[in-house]
């Protein structure tokens, strides 16, 4: 259907900008053009779609989601069409699905590559949003959709001599297609999610691997491994009760969260249950699987991460190499997992600094040079150093909404919304994956956001209606609500990226809502049956 209604001011260039082309703008410009029949284009900065798939080509580089949830849900024959042979997805495999998806809706023509949006104005005499790009050009649009990721813009601390290494230094976010370790002396900046992941497929392919740690891992095992057809034929044909499941649950992983207390069950049965989600594979599983508060109640969180430490005591040979490798805080980051992490270590060509212990000096041409004085020679050096999480890519643009104020202006206590996915002062924009949106597998959470807010634009097309937005009012009650529901956890209590305590200088900020997809859910269902309450419109 065409809802296309005159722009009550200027005619713009195209209805619709979308700002990405990774799982949240491929499903935005689909919904926008294809349903909503707007005109829309796509601007993504990467030589190809897929986003995070299309840029973390890293050795060891996949999804930590199973992968019969890693996926878009919004139409049958596509989720019945696309096969998967492995538990978890590897990155070729996400990013040929996110190819697929781009020919099979027929995006590809309203989606310009290679091109990064510098900036986004909003004009209030005209109601019109002008986006610039790189190149010099610019466009005018009513709606404006930031699809821009929360976890694309990579984080390159500014260690002293990085710039003076003769070998290759690259960051796991902009891997280069050319990059072969094989048989070479490699050294890894990290151990997150990224940084385990690398360590595992690297030291079976370099000649030695130097892994610099600042943090040792709470890591449980994936249980990756082949998944027959048999298994997904049957998944297939549970894909209605799958995904109802999926959508009103804590995590969307598709397991069921348990409901059971730490301490209500004994010793013996704490640890039988660990045991057997140890055994099963998955962070999020054994974070949210296991017990319903390890991580909100101190007391069930250091039984988990008791447990975790006690399985590196038994997995890793080496006295020395497990004491540095346990960690002693909290288990509240985000649950990680790898096939054979702990394992890893047992081999005489992985090596571990503790540059915690024994930091990290300085890089020379040669590699890298520890406070001992001993330089590590490498031929490459990862930095797998993570992200500027949830707000990097906005503040990277010169966004600018009412009164001509900059996104930093309106953010300088740290990133807000409204229900994750809009901003006071930014009419007629919209953000996925916004600060405070949902803490989930987020393919799910992405769908909910895009259907959302194309709802949302579809009605204002109706009513003809020139701007709506939120009113600070309720961005500042829905940033109370999230704050209130982090502060019931522990993770605000662990440093990391998910508050943005990885970045040297970024204020510390609630970033997300932590009361599950379900609840989101049904939080943005009763905005939208009050008929968008928290929402200003203005007639044309
Ligand atoms: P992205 O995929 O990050 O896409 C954003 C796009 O916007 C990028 O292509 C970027 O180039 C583009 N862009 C940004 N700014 C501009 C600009 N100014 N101009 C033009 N283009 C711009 N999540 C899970 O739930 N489960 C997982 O298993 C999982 N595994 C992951 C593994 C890795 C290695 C990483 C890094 C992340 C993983 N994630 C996982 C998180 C993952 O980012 C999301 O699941 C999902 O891919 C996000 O999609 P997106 O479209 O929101 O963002
Ligand atoms: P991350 O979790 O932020 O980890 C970054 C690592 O780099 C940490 O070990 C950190 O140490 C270290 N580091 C950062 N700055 C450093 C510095 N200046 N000096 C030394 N070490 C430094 O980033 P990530 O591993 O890329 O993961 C981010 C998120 O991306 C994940 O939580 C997940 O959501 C997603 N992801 C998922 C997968 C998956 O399994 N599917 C894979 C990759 C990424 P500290 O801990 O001490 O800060």
């Amino acid at each position: 259907m065409s809802t296309t209604t005159p722009t009550p001011d200027v005619a713009p260039d195209v209805d619709a900008v979308v700002i990405g082309a990774g799982f949240g703008g491929i499903y935005m410009l689909h919904k926008l053009r294809n349903e909503l029949g707007l005109t829309v284009k796509a601007f993504e900065k990467g030589g190809g779609v897929g986003g995070t798939w299309y840029f973390n080509r890293y050795p060891g580089a996949k999804s930590d989601t199973e992968g019969f949830v890693y996926r878009y849900s919004f139409d049958r024959d596509l989720l019945q069409e696309w096969d998967w042979s492995t538990r978890y997805l590897d990155q070729p495999d996400v990013l040929a699905y996110l190819e697929h998806v781009v020919e099979r809706f027929d995006l590809g023509r309203d989606i310009t590559l290679n091109t990064e949006v510098t900036a986004a104005t909003f004009d209030e005499d005209t109601a019109l949003w002008t986006v610039r790009t790189a190149d010099g050009a610019q466009l005018t649009c009513r709606y404006l959709v930031n699809a821009l990721g929360l976890l694309a813009r990579s984080n390159m601390p500014d260690i002293p001599g990085r710039d003076s290494f003769a070998g290759r230094l690259v960051h796991t976010n902009a891997w280069p297609e050319d990059l072969d370790i094989t048989g070479k002396r490699v050294g890894v900046i990290g151990t997150g999610s990224t940084g385990t992941q690398f360590i595992v497929a690297a030291a079976r392919m370099a000649e030695h691997l130097t892994v610099f740690q600042r943090s040792p891992q709470y890591c449980v095992p994936s249980g990756n491994g082949p998944v027959d057809q048999a298994e997904v034929a049957r998944t297939k044909e549970n894909f209605d009760e799958i995904w109802h499941q999926v959508r009103n649950s804590v995590v969307a992983f598709g397991f069921e969260e348990s409901t059971v207390e730490t301490m209500s069950v004994s010793e013996e049965e704490r640890r039988r249950v660990f045991q057997e989600n140890w055994d099963k594979g998955n962070g999020f599983r054994f974070m949210f699987g296991t017990f319903c508060d390890i991580a909100t109640n101190p007391e069930a969180n250091a039984a988990a991460a008791a447990f975790i430490r006690s399985k590196i005591a038994e997995i890793v040979e080496d006295p020395e190499t497990a004491r540095k490798l346990t960690p002693t805080d909290l288990y509240a980051k985000r649950p990680l997992c790898n096939e054979g992490y702990y394992e890893t270590y047992n081999r005489d060509d992985v090596e571990l600094v503790s540059i915690r212990e024994n930091p990290i000096q300085d890089i020379t041409p040669a590699g890298v040079r520890t406070a001992d004085g001993v330089e590590h020679e490498l031929d490459v050096l990862v930095f797998a150093t993570g992200f500027d999480a949830v707000d990097g890519n906005y503040r990277a643009m010169d966004l600018r909404g009412r009164g001509g104020r900059h996104i930093d202006e309106h953010w300088e206590a740290g990133p807000t919304s409204y229900l994750g996915v809009s901003k006071a002062g930014f009419p007629n924009m919209f953000m996925i994956l916004g600060p405070n949106g949902p803490f989930t597998n987020l393919p799910p959470s992405i769908e909910a956001q895009v259907e959302w807010i194309a709802a949302l634009i579809a009605d204002a097309e109706r009513d003809g209606v020139r701007t709506v937005e939120p009113t600070q009012e309720a961005e500042d009650g829905w940033t109370a609500t999230c704050e209130e529901i982090a502060n019931m956890t522990l993770f605000p209590q662990a440093d990391s990226w998910i508050f943005g305590a990885n970045i040297p200088g970024k204020r510390n900020a609630v970033m997300f809502y932590m009361a599950g997809i379900g609840a989101y859910r049904g939080q943005l269902a009763e905005v939208a049956d009050a008929g968008y309450k928290g929402f200003e419109r203005q007639e044309a």
